[in-house]
């Protein structure tokens, strides 16, 4: 297990935990106590990380809510401090972290189709990529699931929390209080939920430092207690989960002391004494809840924290109880805490688990169950059900013995492979397409499988459902769990991301196709490179691959060959078949694995983007400065330039005057301390004729110190509106003109953005070249400043290099290939 969890799987929904971890008797106390309480609260706001989780800790462990966070988005479009994930992959990474922070402060996750699409100034701006009709359906449908008493924003609809995103999370949070409850919205919902009206609707104001909208008349109460049972004040909890966040970098402080949360009644009767005012969470809520009150008391009455499992009969009396009430959304979600309780309670150790982390198509996985009556309550099994293998037992399980047996399961071709929801079907631009909606707002992927071990306790048959994991001891980490992965039998990987030609130079350049078997296969193949205007095949009619290698097919593409083509995709193709096994590939497989969070993996149809572009390049060498990791360096060596990746230690060792150009990577002044110290060197490499080329760095982090041999500062204006119009300030400038002549073309197609972290305050030897701004909005002239100095040049630039790149786009490529010509430092 990676993560050691303070939490009891009851506050979870017990399929997605992550290890099997058992409460202890404080935690079956509070569990206990839980069971009393009848009251839930949801938390809506935008992003991973913009949720209060020290509010979320006090409802979850102090009031003993049921508490969820519905963040809109799975911040897709964040920073990534620690890889170069982007995208719908940081989005999974951030997605994990948010579980991680939920398993520690006792909260619910939840998200909507929104994609975090990156920074917008204004919610009009944000809808116009959300479709707002749908991301409100989504809360909607989040809020008639949950059922909340109490909804709370984290951001006003007035604009107060910056970030477009924030206010239109408050926007669609308040017309979702209204239109929950009425059913003519969304009426196509209520096949499966009813219309639900919320108690009241609160906005969680803030003080942020540089904003403050808390004031003392305003509705506020402490959070910031300590929780004996647990040992730990709610600050202390909120830390340690914020401090998952790790691709944000957002590890905090423990609080401890008194801690003012405050509210401001945006629907519904403000409360006076109490947020839950008039609110009923007693077991009056429920028709015929008064006996199962006094059951519940008398449990906790007679709890002995040493021998937890004498509560045992007790909790199934209760579960009985509650199976023998009419069906309701309380009766549900306390039968589910009460057969968690009776696990933990009875110490029963139900577990199965394999030892691969792949089930293969057309292989066989095989599963290892395992059951121990700790405590020894004397439990039998009755049931195991995992997909369509079913076994009747009737077991006597013996106190504080293992009863373990193994199966051997057929993977068919059809079981599906465990591909995230939401990434099932091709995304829009700023929402994830997603038909079931049974599965809209679910947190996770859903387990590979999950097995039913079905026990009779105390006269009572009791199902429990246990997710499989896989299991392995690593010699260094000891016992490791991570989630089991359905994977196609064959996977293709095509490279490179890029194929650049040229317009009218003829060249040859190579494509690759790897096919990875993940079993045996063999018999006739036929591997493939394919697009519209393209295609390129390899016949292998004995062909044989073992299980878990892979073979690699090159492909050489004559640009004489090739139509008349601006961009295509180039796809990978694999097949075989051999007898009556037909393998059909073409699936690329993406593993990221930090040890903060479980493996992720997820499919997509890898491509080759083949651009074939109206491109001059000069100059030949470039150093490149790694910062955070971006995918620039591939793309220059695509448009022809010889790249040196640049470490500290190659800094200090090499030569610059060998490089034409010199690239700093993005955000090289937010990661590398140590570029202070190459300062001099590098500004002196530029007064001997060099050209450095300074790609952003983030405005409020900078630790690298001064950039260019003249002063200017990193701001953090932006410009959002990846068509915003572009001025050219100076059309006769040298980075308009040579080797590329740069026009309006040049910003068409863009993706996501123009330009971040622009240069300000800059001293009169630099020259400005464009002007642009988003829709209302001052025009400001820091998105490319250039400078020269000596005999060579320096250049800041907040252009999204990195990201237009990767993405193909044309103008980008003609933009870059002139600021590093800027020294014209090579005759050809
Ligand atoms: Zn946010």
């Amino acid at each position: 297990m990676k993560k050691l969890l303070l939490l009891f799987p009851c506050l979870l929904s017990l399929v997605v935990s992550f290890a099997q971890t058992y409460p202890t008797s404080a935690d079956i106390y509070l569990g206990l106590k839980k069971l009393n309480v009848l009251g839930s609260v949801l938390y809506i706001a935008a992003h991973p990380d913009d949720e209060n989780t020290r509010l979320l800790t006090y409802f979850s462990k102090d009031k003993l809510y049921r508490t969820g966070y519905l963040s809109l988005t799975r911040g897709d479009g964040g920073q990534n401090l620690i890889g170069d994930e982007q995208g719908v992959e940081l989005g999974l990474i951030r997605t994990q972290e948010l579980l991680s922070a939920r398993r520690i402060d006792g909260a619910e996750q939840f998200f909507s189709r929104a994609f975090d699409f990156g920074f917008s100034k204004n919610p009009q701006e944000t809808f116009q990529h959300w479709d707002k009709e749908k991301i409100l359906s989504d809360v909607v449908w989040v809020i008639r699931k949950f059922q909340p008493d109490v909804i709370i924003t984290r951001f006003p609809t007035t604009g107060e929390g910056g970030h477009g995103h924030h206010t239109a999370s408050a926007i669609l949070a308040n017309e979702a209080f209204t239109a929950a409850a009425d059913p003519n919205r969304f009426p196509e919902q209520l096949k499966y939920v009813q219309p639900w009206q919320t108690k009241r609707i609160l906005w969680n104001t803030f003080n942020f430092g540089s904003t403050n909208t808390t004031s003392n008349d305003q509705f506020h109460f402490d959070v910031g207690g300590y929780n004996p049972i647990l040992g730990k004040s709610y600050g202390e909890i909120a830390a340690e989960s914020r401090s998952q966040h790790k691709s944000q970098g957002f590890g905090v402080a423990k609080s401890r002391g008194e801690a003012l949360e405050y509210f401001r009644t945006t629907g519904g009767v403000p409360p006076s004494n109490d947020l839950f005012d008039d609110v009923d969470v007693s077991w009056k809520r429920v028709k015929g809840g008064e006996k199962i009150e006094q059951m519940i008391n008398s449990t906790i009455a007679l709890f002995d924290f040493m021998q937890p499992q004498r509560s045992v009969p007790k909790l199934v009396a209760i579960y009985k109880s509650l199976n023998e009430l009419p069906q309701s959304y309380w009766r549900d979600q306390k039968i589910k805490e009460t057969k968690d309780l009776i696990e933990g309670a009875s110490g029963m150790w139900m577990e199965a688990y394999t030892s691969q982390q792949y089930a293969v198509q057309g292989d066989n996985v095989t599963i290892n169950f395992v059951l121990n009556d700790r405590l020894g309550v004397g439990a039998k099994l009755d049931e195991v059900i995992v997909d369509k293998f079913d076994s009747s037992f009737s077991v006597g399980l013996e106190k504080n013995r293992n009863f373990s047996f193994a199966r051997s399961m057929f993977v068919p071709e059809t079981k599906e492979i465990s591909q995230p929801y939401w990434l099932q079907n091709k995304m829009e631009e700023g929402y994830y397409n997603v038909s079931n909606q049974q599965l809209i707002g679910q947190p996770d992927i859903s387990p590979a499988y999950i097995v039913q071990y079905t026990l009779t306790i105390d006269g009572e048959k009791i199902p429990f459902a246990k997710k499989v994991n896989y299991k392995f001891t690593d010699p260094v980490k000891g016992e490791v769990y991570e989630p089991v992965f359905v994977v196609p039998a064959a996977t293709v990987v095509a490279e490179p991301n890029i194929l650049l030609f040229q317009k009218n130079q003829a060249s040859v350049k190579k494509a690759f196709v790897q096919v990875n078997a993940n079993r045996n296969l063999s018999g006739n193949a036929n591997v493939a490179v394919q697009s519209p205007v393209y295609t390129m095949s390899y016949h292998d009619s004995l062909f044989s691959l073992k299980k878990d290698n892979n073979n690699t097919y090159s492909f050489a593409i004559n640009s004489s060959k090739l139509a008349n083509f601006k961009t295509t995709n180039l796809l990978g193709f694999f097949n075989t078949s051999h007898n009556q096994d037909t393998v059909y590939g073409y699936l690329s497989m993406r593993s990221i694995d930090y040890p903060h969070i479980p493996s992720i993996r997820y499919f997509f149809p890898d491509g080759i983007k083949m651009l074939n572009l109206d491109l001059q390049t000069y100059n030949k060498k470039i150093g490149y400065i790694v910062g955070a990791g971006d995918k620039v360096p591939d793309a220059l060596e695509q448009m022809g330039y010889e790249v040196t990746l640049l470490t500290e230690k190659e800094l200090a060792r090499n030569n610059l005057q060998q490089y034409d150009a010199i690239i700093a990577g993005v955000r090289s002044f937010n990661t590398n301390e140590w570029m202070s110290k190459y300062y001099d060197k590098l500004m002196n490499y530029v007064e001997n004729g060099g050209n450095y080329i300074v790609q952003y760095s983030q405005a409020n982090n900078i630790r690298g110190g001064k950039m260019g041999p003249y002063n200017f500062v990193v701001s953090a204006k932006r410009v959002t509106d990846e068509n915003a119009e572009v001025t050219f300030l100076k059309p006769e400038h040298p980075v308009l003109n040579f080797p590329n002549k740069i026009t309006q073309d040049d910003f068409k197609g863009w993706i996501q953005e123009r330009s971040i972290y622009h240069a300000d305050r800059l001293d009169t030897n630099f020259q400005t070249i464009f002007r642009m701004h988003d829709p209302g909005e001052a025009p400001d002239d820091g998105a490319l400043v250039i400078a020269k100095y000596g005999k060579g040049y320096f250049t800041y630039t907040g252009l999204v290099f990195f990201r237009e790149l990767p993405a193909g786009v044309p103008g980008a490529y003609r933009l870059l290939a002139n600021i590093i010509a800027l020294n014209r430092k090579k005759e050809f």
